[in-house]
């Protein structure tokens, strides 16, 4: 017989079976801690917890940061924010994104927070007629979402709209993440602009509202901007967008996630032997390989097939042979003993003294960490260490 209970209890719990990441939440603690010492006591974290935690898991981590003290998140999605708080998750939680119109009851039903993106937008919240907690986003040069920067009027009619709860406004910065002169002489510019903006508000409402402008790269490289909220989101997780990025700022950063599945069959091949879909790998000689249970349908990404990306095994880095399949892997253990049928291999993270980080899958990916991360799939398995 099948019993239903039985088989939510065993699904996908503990068992680390195949494929799993695994979090460490002391270092988000770290990070947490690392990031609110350089903004100093009067501006406070705001855990962007959008795309499931950058893959992390969002129920999990916002649950713990809610234990350690942090109230402020951010979501991308309506959905997002009441998957929080169907679980838990108090505090304030503002969506980034749109939200379509026949979602705002939700709004006020789970107190939650929207951002106004524009003077049209806020027009149309302001008809729902019924009070909705917003913050105000201001393009100051990105040329996304926002009502621009220098529609002063606009802004102070979207202040005036009765049904809106102006809570806060904000703005986002674009290339904080580089060092250039161009680049950070731009920052500053957005910067000085957005602030000209809030005296300006502050003057012609005479009322409190708060105010956000750094994202994790303006919390590291600009603590000093004021602010009530700093959108932290890359940079709690421990890591950098890019590796080559330089943050002027010394923080000590723990990467939280890590990456592991386990092998499935080892086995000899010999030379003239094609590894996997279309003989992309060929032999030259003997060897011992071994497939590992992980594939692209996981969020490893398909495009580091034949690229000398590395997995880890027994404390040793060897590369991934020919293509990645949707759910498995093969790998070179010619030089590595013990390799057995159920044996740890790690994709991200550490094992022994070697170790393989979210920016180095990234760069051999051609991408940027926020992505990696944010496209781990729902099929790992979820692994909390405390
Ligand atoms: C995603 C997002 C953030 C977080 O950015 P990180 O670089 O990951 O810290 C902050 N603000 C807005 C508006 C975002 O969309």
């Amino acid at each position: 017989m099948c019993d239903d209970k039985n088989i939510i209890s065993v699904f996908n719990k503990g068992h680390k079976d195949r494929a799993w990441i695994e979090i460490e939440l002391n270092n988000l603690k770290n990070n947490v801690d690392e990031i609110q010492k350089l903004l100093g006591d009067r501006c406070k974290i705001m855990a962007v917890v959008k795309a499931n935690a950058y893959g992390h898991g969002a129920i999990e981590i916002s649950k713990y940061l809610n234990s350690i003290g942090i109230v402020n998140f951010a979501v991308a999605t309506i959905d997002e924010a009441l998957e929080l708080r169907s679980n838990g998750v108090g505090g304030n939680i503002l969506i980034l994104g749109y939200t379509n119109p026949d979602r705002f009851d939700d709004l006020i039903r789970y107190n939650l927070i929207q951002n106004v993106i524009n003077f049209e937008y806020a027009g149309v919240v302001n008809k729902f007629g019924k009070k909705i907690r917003v913050h105000i986003k201001i393009d100051t040069g990105m040329c996304r979402l926002g009502e621009k920067v220098t529609h002063v009027d606009k802004i102070n009619k979207i202040f005036d709209m009765c049904n809106l709860d102006v809570e806060a406004i904000f703005t986002h910065l674009h290339v904080d993440d580089s060092q250039k002169i161009e680049n950070v002489n731009y920052t500053s510019h957005q910067i000085r602009n957005f602030y000209n903006l809030v005296d300006c508000l502050k003057n012609e409402h005479k009322r409190e509202f708060k105010v956000h402008i750094m994202n994790s790269y303006g919390a590291i490289d600009y603590p000093e901007l004021s602010g009530d909220y700093a959108r932290v989101g890359i940079c709690l997780y421990g890591v950098k967008s890019s590796k080559n990025d330089e943050f002027k700022n010394e923080v000590n950063l723990k990467p939280v996630l890590s990456l592991k599945a386990r092998i499935a069959c080892v086995k000899e091949i010999n030379a003239n032997d094609g590894v996997s879909y279309g003989r992309d790998f060929i032999a030259k000689h003997k060897m011992k390989i071994a497939t590992v249970t992980i594939g692209y349908a996981d969020g490893y990404p398909r495009c580091l097939s034949n690229t000398g990306t590395c997995v880890l095994i027994n404390g040793r880095k060897t590369p991934i042979l020919g293509r990645i399949c949707m759910d498995q892997l093969i790998v070179d253990v010619t030089d590595i003993d013990n390799v057995n049928t159920g044996s740890i291999v790690t994709l991200i993270g550490k094992d022994g003294n070697e170790f393989i980080s979210v920016e180095d899958i990234s760069e051999k990916a051609g991408t940027i960490s926020n992505e990696i991360l944010s496209r781990l799939s729902l099929r790992l398995e979820y692994c909390y260490n405390e």
